[in-house]
């Protein structure tokens, strides 16, 4: 078992407590770092943990075996995996993802091999995680991962398993059964049916993204500036016959488009004549 305990100098540092054989607690990792968060690899070969020794929070993993440890060395080094901070590292089940907890609060994901060596892949956001509840260091035991991290929680706590891929769509589907969702009381506003489903699809880190930016002023004011854009297209398409091209070839579908885009600034100019001359004209008086 591996935990977090301070050392005489107030740094955490992690410590292993063998659970057969002799039990005497022994340091895995004591540096004048806060070392903290500790968590072994499904085959106990591995240990990703937090560590401020770059100046703030950072995931790293270091290789594991009780030899190395008596040794005084970490065969193999560390590697560093988190790029911009982060805490809290949890394993999946296989030991094939490593996630942690970025410093903007999102949960990243990072894709690890270690046969024949370690590898770590690049930090991808997964989701935006909700704000944890406790300001102590270790809040890592707010979240955790699933053996197969294959599962959701609805807000009730009740599981949403996985239920298979749909090609069509790009995505994975997770469901409830109804048994599970009988009697809830936000059933409501959660589910016309009765169960719960829900939809991932193959790149929702990037549609989550896409959602946030939307919300955006700058979203706002570039959506205001494509109206402009596309309501000229659509007054092409829809009133002025460019739905369809009447001659093939490019040079010729030029054309078209040319004398329809000069009949539609024709048409603008006229409106803005008109509309200047229809303007009061203020009293210099
Ligand atoms: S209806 Fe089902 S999925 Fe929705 S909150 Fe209730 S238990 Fe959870």
């Amino acid at each position: 078992m591996l935990y977090t305990a301070l050392d005489s100098t107030a740094k955490s540092a992690l410590w292993v407590l063998p659970l057969e054989g002799d039990t005497k607690p022994f340091p895995f990792l004591r540096t004048e770092y806060n070392n903290y968060g500790g968590q072994f690899s499904p085959d106990a070969r591995w240990v990703a943990y937090t560590s401020d020794e770059s100046g703030r929070s950072e995931i790293y993993v270091r290789s594991f075996s009780a030899e190395s440890v008596e040794s005084g060395s970490h065969a193999g080094g560390k590697w560093l995996i988190s790029n911009d901070g982060g805490s809290d590292a949890r394993r999946r089940g296989d030991g094939r993802e490593l996630y942690y907890r970025a410093r903007d609060g999102n949960i990243m994901v990072v894709d690890v091999s270690t046969d024949p060596v370690f590898k770590a892949g690049v930090p991808k956001m997964l989701f935006q995680a909700p704000p944890t509840t406790s300001t102590v260091v270790a809040s890592y035991t707010q979240w955790d991962v699933t053996a197969d991290g294959n599962v959701f929680r609805c807000p009730q706590g009740q599981t949403l398993r996985y239920r298979g891929m749909d090609h069509q769509a790009q995505g994975h589907f997770y469901q409830t059964t109804a048994s599970q969702c009988r009697g809830c009381p936000v059933k409501k506003r959660c589910t016309g049916g009765a169960t719960r489903r829900l939809f991932v699809h193959w790149h929702e880190a990037a549609r989550q993204t896409a959602r946030e930016l939307a919300q955006t002023p700058a979203y706002a004011c570039s959506k205001r500036e494509r109206n402009k854009i596309e309501a000229l297209f659509s007054e092409l398409k829809l009133r002025m016959g460019l739905r369809r091209v009447r001659l093939r070839r490019l040079w010729n579908v030029s054309e078209q488009f040319y004398l329809a885009a000069t009949a539609q600034n024709l048409k603008r100019l006229v409106r803005f004549l008109a509309q200047r001359e229809s303007a009061p004209v203020p009293c210099s008086a």
